[in-house]
């Protein structure tokens, strides 16, 4: 049984129409009797640094012949576009808002978002099991590893479901490690600056200072949040968007101990393109790009949530001024904590800018590190932008803020020597001294820039026929084929 013709309470996006429920019924059966393409469900955490890969994950099985349905939360919803005609959006009714984000920080936003969906994702997700000709229709669930709470809905229904981590494998140990620490030690520790310096045990080349703890939250938030994160409960597999060239050996350990597969198939974005910015590109960045000379421009982000303080902005921009390279920077509204946009920086600012430099609110970042004039990437080291760097091989300035940027930082400047950490004040001295070294003196930025163009290369042939991330994908694929895929 399948029919449902009451309109379902959670909330169906222009796509669904065409959905087989909202047929005649001599049309439905038509379909049923033909071949029902096997679904794939998405559950995304709504956050451009979430949704952005899980959408292209959806591209990936897409192509691989599933249907995909994405439910996602009222807040940051993506948008049917024309890019995901063929997908079907579900939305959970009911979830929080930008304000509750500012209030709560990310941390307990994303703890309060897993207690008050867990309801109302179990109504949704029933109404479309109903529709579905049979059970089997749902090859399995994919959910983000921070929104856990939709896994007792697919043990209640007992579906198939897969854990899907938007950071990478060493991230991931290291949040399994930190959901054990003692909090209260681990705060006493972290006070010393020799132990914050100093390498932490089991996770080389990491230091106490580069483990993920949030700068959203306290200790305890995190390791709880953690915790939550990194059981897999009855998931069938791990899969991320990584590559086994990037971090071989914290893949390996993450299969000896979680139990269940663990599939590395990314960068994503290389292999499935899945346009899915939630604010407006503004591509006028680009015209300008045009007239700058090759690998002249240092472009700078701090991703979708980073802030910075008037006072850091404004070394940075005496700093960039004097390395007297020209730069790209993407201030996002919001951004500068107690200004709606840039309005509160002294007019110094705006007279440096305009020499030099060129503002964006949310750029086309991929188009932008694509470009030939992006000489340097200065960033907050989330994942998605580390990886889209590494794809364009373009060599960074990393500066971290919070949680895997640690992580990811650590390997860009010690594992793949593709960036430069800045750590510690920000002083115009030390801005434009790490832009120079990174574009404009000799060797160390040329040498950096032809590591990072191996490592480009590498991320290629990992996603092209053959390549591991390939494989891991058919892999998955496959195993979704076999009987006792649940009981993996
Ligand atoms: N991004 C973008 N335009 C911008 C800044 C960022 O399209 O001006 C995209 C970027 O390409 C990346 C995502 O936003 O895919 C940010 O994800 P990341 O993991 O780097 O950081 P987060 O936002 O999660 O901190």
């Amino acid at each position: 049984m399948f029919l449902k013709l009451s309109y379902p309470q959670c909330i169906r996006s222009k796509v669904s129409i065409c959905l087989p429920e909202l047929l005649p019924f001599p049309h439905r059966r038509k379909m049923d009797e033909k071949q029902v393409k096997r679904r794939i469900v998405l559950v995304p955490v709504p956050a451009q640094g979430h949704v952005t890969p899980i959408m292209q994950l959806g591209k990936a099985l897409h192509s691989k012949g599933f249907s995909i349905t994405v439910i996602q939360t009222q807040y940051n919803r993506v948008s049917s576009s024309q890019d995901f005609s063929d997908f079907q959006f579900l939305t959970i009714p009911g979830t929080l808002t930008d304000s509750d984000l500012q209030s709560l920080g990310a941390l307990r936003f994303l703890m309060k978002l897993n207690q008050i969906c867990e309801a109302s994702f179990k109504h949704c997700f029933g109404q479309l099991l109903q529709e579905q000709v049979s059970r089997d229709d749902i090859a399995c669930v994919i959910y983000d590893e921070y929104m856990y709470f939709s896994a007792a809905a697919f043990k209640e229904f007992q579906l198939p479901s897969v854990i899907f981590s938007t950071t990478n494998a060493t991230a991931f140990v290291c949040r399994s490690v930190l959901s054990k620490v003692n909090a209260d030690k681990f705060l006493i520790d972290m006070k010393d600056p020799e132990v914050q310096n100093s390498l932490f045990p089991g996770l080389h080349p990491l230091r106490y200072k580069d483990l993920p703890t949030s700068a959203f939250g306290t200790l305890e938030d995190s390791i709880s949040l953690y915790s939550e994160a990194v059981n897999t409960r009855t998931a069938s597999a791990v899969i991320f968007n990584s590559a086994s060239c990037l971090e071989s050996s914290s893949l390996l350990r993450l299969q000896r101990e979680l139990q269940v597969p663990v599939y590395p198939i990314g960068p994503l974005h290389i292999a499935a393109s899945a346009p899915s910015s939630l604010l407006e590109e503004d591509r006028s960045c680009i015209e300008w790009l045009n007239k700058q000379e090759p690998t002249s421009v240092v472009y700078i982000s701090l991703g979708s949530l980073g802030l910075m303080e008037n006072k850091d902005m404004l070394e940075m921009a005496r700093g960039l001024s004097n390395s007297n390279q020209p730069f790209l920077w993407v201030i996002r509204p919001g951004s500068v904590p107690g200004s709606e946009w840039t309005e509160s920086l002294p007019e110094e600012f705006s007279k440096l800018v305009s020499e030099r430099g060129y503002i964006v609110k949310w750029a086309p970042q991929m188009e932008v590190l694509r470009h030939p004039a992006v000489g340097g990437f200065w960033s907050h080291c989330g994942w998605n932008s580390t990886l889209e760097s590494i794809g364009e091989g373009v060599p960074m300035i990393c500066r971290p803020i919070t949680g895997d940027q640690k992580v990811n930082a650590r390997y860009l400047e010690c594992v793949w020597r593709i960036g430069i950490r800045l750590e510690g004040e920000l002083e115009k001295e030390t801005v434009e001294r790490v832009v120079k070294r990174l574009i404009v003196l000799g060797e160390e930025g040329a040498d950096m820039r032809k590591r990072a163009i191996d490592l480009k290369e590498k991320l290629e042939a990992s996603v092209r026929s053959g390549g591991s991330s390939c494989s891991s994908l058919d892999n998955f694929v496959n195993s979704l084929k076999t009987k006792n895929f649940m009981q993996q």
